[in-house]
């Protein structure tokens, strides 16, 4: 409850919780956190810059997510082995309607430059569920069953050929990786790729420069994570956030569940061992995008489970890599 005046409020912001006006006691103990996540930041610094490692000396790849690529300058791409995941919802919610060809290019190549010859994987539209988006996204009773990521981006090739054309040009600027989401079927990607074909076909007999990029999927669907194997892609990527709510049918958005919403749940983890072991039988890279990869509970987890490559916020780059340093010491 918030008293109506505080001469002071004591704001933990890890814990989501404030304390007004305290006591000594607490204030002493608030102060000896403060200095404790001091001396960790100190702790962890070191490993920013350089490659994730493992205490038996296996290397691990650590690329960050990028939400909106505004964030990118003021990091040194040296933190990172690439971006796992770009949320390219930014561009359809700024407000001036759907992006043209043109915005979305630019915005891709402009992160593609940034990364210096590392991987950028670009997730194509994700809009629906938690992400709705004005103008495209539809009301449905159940949004987070409906017509949202791949589902809609099929269902509006208009849309969706202007993202797959900016990203098929893109692809010349730098090491772009296309990654579909909530992908529950083989034929939503099979029908992605003859979309992508005739799309390269279009621009070169236009004459603009265009790439192929890989074509992954995300596996964030319990179908997808059991039968990882049957999809024709050159990646997956796990997306803990959402794989863990359709697992344990616990929203990822409500705190009266949120302790059924665990992605160190053994049903989870069962899932993501699935997916790295589909992966590794065909010789595809799997990584893991969602905020378990940064959780340092869950990390361990997933790395039993054999994964190898995840991506995380890039606040959390030296953190994890200093987990990783720790584990199976
Ligand atoms: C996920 O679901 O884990 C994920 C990375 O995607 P988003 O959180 O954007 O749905
Ligand atoms: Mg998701």
């Amino acid at each position: 409850d918030l008293p109506d005046s505080a001469a002071t409020a004591l704001v933990d912001a890890e814990r989501g919780t404030a304390v007004f006006d305290p006591e000594a006691q607490e204030r002493e103990a608030f102060e000896g956190r403060i200095a404790a996540a001091a001396a960790e930041r100190a702790a962890i610094e070191p490993y920013r810059l350089k490659p994730a490692v493992t205490a038996t000396g296996e290397r691990v790849s650590v690329m960050i997510n990028v939400a909106d690529p505004d964030e990118l300058d003021a990091l040194d791409p040296a933190i990172c082995d690439g971006v796992g995941l770009t949320r390219t919802e930014f561009l359809f919610h700024a407000g001036h309607g759907l992006p043209d060809e043109e915005t979305q290019y630019r915005a891709y190549a402009r992160i593609a430059a940034w990364a210096k010859g590392r991987p950028v994987t670009i997730r194509t539209l994700d809009a629906g569920g938690d992400k709705p988006i004005e103008g495209l996204t539809i009301a449905e009773t159940n949004p987070f069953l409906g017509l949202r990521g791949i589902r809609l981006c099929l269902a509006r090739p208009d849309v969706f050929t202007v993202q797959l054309r900016a990203l098929a040009r893109a692809a010349v600027a730098g090491n772009i990786k296309v990654m579909l989401p909530m992908v529950a079927i083989p034929d939503e990607i099979a029908r992605t790729a003859d979309l992508l074909d005739t799309v390269i076909r279009t621009l070169i007999g236009e004459g603009i420069a265009c790439a192929r990029p890989a074509l992954g999927i995300m596996v964030e669907v319990p179908a997808a994570a059991l039968r990882a194997g049957d999809f024709p892609a050159d990646f997956y990527s796990i997306g803990s956030n959402d794989l863990t709510q359709y697992t344990l049918a616990a929203s990822r958005d409500s705190a009266e569940v949120g302790n059924l919403n665990d992605a160190a749940n053994p049903a989870v983890l069962d899932l993501v061992a699935r997916t790295v072991a589909a992966g590794t039988a065909r010789g595809v890279e799997v990584s893991l995008c969602g905020d378990a990869a940064a959780d340092p509970a869950i990390l361990p987890k997933l790395l039993d489970a054999g994964l190898r490559s995840g991506s995380v916020a890039p606040i959390a780059i030296a953190r994890v890599k200093a987990a990783i340093a720790r584990y199976g010491g």
